[in-house]
């Protein structure tokens, strides 16, 4: 029988010159880390993945060594119970899949429901740069024919978040969809930040209805479900609100459903419940007339993977749009996708279409990941 032989973690780290100064993060990044994830059956095949750091998973690598690769709701459930006792692995089960791909000879969105193979992106900007650069890089992203964008708000003054979203509406007029993100939901470890509140997150939301924008995201702390759903209530139709990018529980999700907190769900595959529980769930969201589009902010593994799940499981009927990380000149898709042979990139109506290349459909560049071994999954 074939069974999978042994499990291969690396850590990598591409330097980021000039640092990016990531809105969500107090501490500029120097380093982007990345921990590849590599399982090798016993025909000598590879599956790979990538996203989370894979902490604490030494002492559970027993756990699938010899077992049938093709098992993955038992592999899901075991890297579910390690959750609860260590840290998310869910870039091993993104792994087992890739490799499951290869065995069948099928792509992973066929795999998790092949529905299409495509979703639009959103370019999904991370800093808080002055207004004009901001500006500029939504008239590049217009003009690359992506057809919306996420600001990022949180700046010391409101007022200096509003006058930046209230430019770039000018600028781009109803030619792009406006996403904002208020990084509410959790914090950095080193960040004391106390969230919003109720009364302050409806004082943005009334902002962000008068300009037009689609979704608000992470307007609230995760738990904090009264408030999400007082402020859905409040805001209605007007405005969609967004959340979820690194809750870890189905259970939670299925709560907010019933609460109504929240009209756009975005968990994260590489972060979270994995690509078989996300594929289940991703159902119950648009059965429930809500969006599920992932958080994808990671490297173009996590990407890869997200963008499989969501277009194989609901497609563009259930994910208008999905997360594109795009925030030159630090954040560029080179970068972003730095473990890859090839950068993931949408083509020039904005999709960002699958293979019918078995598995994620992507290739790691050695010679890259050789040049960016570390010793430690940091961002310092
Ligand atoms: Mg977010």
């Amino acid at each position: 029988m074939n069974v999978i032989e042994r499990i291969e973690i690396s850590q990598h780290q591409c330097e980021l010159d000039p640092p990016f100064p990531a809105a969500w993060d107090s501490q500029p990044r120097h380093k982007f880390p990345a921990a590849i994830v590599r399982v090798i059956d016993s025909e000598g095949r590879e599956g790979i993945g990538s996203g989370d750091a894979m902490y604490g998973f030494d002492d559970f690598r027993s756990l699938f060594i010899g077992q049938d690769p093709l098992a993955i709701e038992r592999h899901s459930t075991v890297i579910d119970n390690i959750g609860f006792h260590a840290g998310r692995c869910w870039p091993l089960e993104v792994a087992l899949w890739d490799l499951i791909g290869k065995i069948k000879a099928q792509p992973l969105w066929q795999l998790l429901g092949g529905t299409s193979s495509r979703l639009k992106a959103y370019a999904s900007s991370g800093t808080h740069r002055p207004t004009e650069q901001v500006v500029a890089l939504a008239e590049q992203i217009r003009d690359a024919g992506i057809p919306a964008m996420k600001l990022r708000f949180g700046r010391h003054r409101l007022d200096d978040d509003l006058a930046v979203l209230a430019a770039v509406r000018n600028a781009v007029g109803k030619e792009l969809d406006l996403m904002v993100d208020c990084n509410q939901g959790w914090r950095m470890p080193w960040d004391t930040q106390a969230p919003w509140d109720l009364a302050k997150a409806s004082e943005v939301a009334e902002e962000l209805i008068h300009h037009h924008v689609l979704w608000m995201e992470e307007p609230l702390y995760r738990g904090d479900y009264p408030g999400m759903r007082a402020l859905n209530d409040l805001t209605g139709e007007r405005l969609k609100i967004a959340g979820g990018e690194m809750t870890r529980e189905p259970y939670e999700f299925r709560e907010m459903l019933r609460q109504q907190c929240l009209d756009v769900y975005q968990p994260d595959a590489v972060c979270s419940i994995g690509l078989l529980g996300l594929s289940r769930l991703a159902k119950e969201v648009t059965t429930a007339g809500k969006w599920f589009t992932p958080h994808t902010w990671g490297n173009g593994i996590g990407l890869a993977a997200n963008l499989h799940l969501t277009a194989g499981a609901v497609g563009p009927a259930g994910c208008p749009y999905l997360e594109y990380p795009f925030d030159p000149p630090e954040w560029t898709p080179k970068v972003r996708d730095f473990p890859l042979t090839t950068a993931i990139k949408p083509d020039a109506q904005g999709w960002l279409t699958l293979s019918d290349e078995p598995g994620l459909g992507i290739t790691l560049d050695e010679a890259r990941l050789a040049a960016t071994r570390a010793d430690q999954a940091t961002w310092q």
